[in-house]
């Protein structure tokens, strides 16, 4: 049994892509009594998050509110847009995007996943795990379906197993200029609140997204964001769905209620996370983040070891993925910073077991906890002997000292 009175002292560093370190400010809100759920007090509240929460989608339309892990909202994605046997194109970015595809095939859907072919030579890993998506491939491929098989196309923006991005609103261009008329659904569970993300101005159909990463909430509610092109493929759609479905969900939420008992103190946990995001403006929220990445990035290249993401203008401002050198395994090295320095690393997921670990640059963090968590791993590296160009503390503090952070 696990207890956490045993835990060492000072603060533990929670540096993984998400679950993210939550603020106080939200922890306490979060510890406030329950309330009924369906008394006058919960409807102010629905009301309060469902609207905000439209904008940080940055759209005019209907978000749907789950008492579920992202996994849900994934799920309630495919069921309430399509029917079983429906084709529909994905995109190898990694982990996450193969979970989904593996959520298709299970739900009785036909996926076809799209990737960049071939092996990248300086680490031997696949090209698609360090890249984003090619948005000229799906439109290639949308061009050749002529009679339209595909209904929908599904990307995931911010991949949290890579630290790679993908352009949203090149995939969009891509679907229009193949004139085709499949739904875009966009996974951005851990984009959402610290990337830039346009549900509207993008033209997303549905996109996909979770408490336990740039909203700084604990896990444990995700959502769907809708555009009317959604709703109204969601009256033919034939999955079978009961929990998922938006209609019960858009209609209720209108006036701040559930059709079943919402996660009430998450709510409250959301309503201050809205709260505090929007005082102080997703631009600086973007920028902080972007710096933030920066600033980890600068200590990468100093240590001398490769990002996961090839592409230095897709790099997540969320997370960054180290490649260890061949031989030395990143879970050992993860596990030893664990047990030394009370710091947890995101592991290597899928394809990259044992082959890179992850920096969550995400939630309530600032640039010191950012070079505490820096020191971490640069002296857990040094102590599983790997071999380092430079330090990469002393580039990321030149970094952070050299950048201000941009003003809200
Ligand atoms: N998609 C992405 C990009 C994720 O990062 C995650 C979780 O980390 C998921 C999907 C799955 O979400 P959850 O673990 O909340 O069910």
């Amino acid at each position: 049994m696990i207890s956490l009175n045993q835990h060492p002292s000072g603060r533990h560093f929670l540096q993984i892509p998400g679950p993210s370190p939550v603020p106080d400010r939200i922890l306490r809100a979060i510890s406030l009594p329950t309330i009924d759920h369906r008394g006058p007090e919960f409807g102010a509240l629905g009301k309060k998050v469902v609207a905000g929460m439209q904008q940080i989608f940055q759209t005019r339309h209907p978000v749907a509110i789950y008492p579920a892990s992202g996994t849900g909202a994934w799920e309630a994605a495919l069921v309430n847009t399509l029917s079983p046997g429906d084709s529909v194109l994905m995109y190898e970015t990694g982990h996450f995007a193969s979970l989904w595809r593996a959520m298709a095939l299970k739900l009785g859907l036909e996926p076809e996943f799209l990737a960049l072919p071939g092996t990248d030579k300086e680490t031997g890993l696949p090209l698609a795990w360090r890249n984003g998506v090619r948005a000229e491939l799906i439109e290639e491929r949308l061009r050749k379906d002529s009679n339209h098989r595909i209904q929908a196309v599904c990307v995931v923006h911010n991949e949290t197993s890579t630290g790679v991005t993908s352009d949203i609103a090149a995939v969009r261009r891509a679907i229009d200029a193949a004139r085709h008329p499949a739904l875009l659904m966009v996974d951005t569970i851990s984009g959402l609140a610290s990337a830039d993300f346009r549900h509207d101005e993008w033209g997303v159909d549905v996109t996909v997204s979770g408490s336990q990463k740039g909203l700084m909430l604990p896990p444990g509610i995700s959502f769907n964001a809708l555009s009317p092109k959604a709703l109204a493929r969601a009256k033919d759609a034939k999955l079978p769905r009961a929990y998922w479905a938006w209609d019960e969900i858009v209609e209720m939420s209108a006036s701040g209620y559930w059709p079943y008992t919402p996660s009430t103190n998450l709510l409250y946990g959301l309503s201050e996370a809205l709260d505090m995001i929007l005082d102080q403006g997703l631009p600086a929220i973007f920028a902080r983040h972007k710096r933030w990445s920066e600033g980890v990035r600068a200590a990468v290249g100093a240590w001398g070891l490769p990002t996961q993401c090839a592409d230095a203008a897709l790099h997540s401002p969320v997370l960054t993925g180290v490649i260890t050198p061949e031989g030395v395994d990143a879970d050992g090295l993860r596990r030893l910073m664990h047990q030394r320095f009370d710091l947890s690393l995101g592991t290597g997921l899928g394809k990259l077991k044992g082959r890179m670990f992850r920096i969550g640059h995400l939630g309530d963090c600032n640039d010191l906890t950012l070079m505490a968590t820096l020191a971490g791993v640069e002296m857990g590296l040094k102590l599983g002997g790997v071999k380092l160009a430079g330090s990469g503390v002393a580039a990321a503090m030149d970094f952070f000292a050299a950048t201000p952070a941009r003003e809200a």
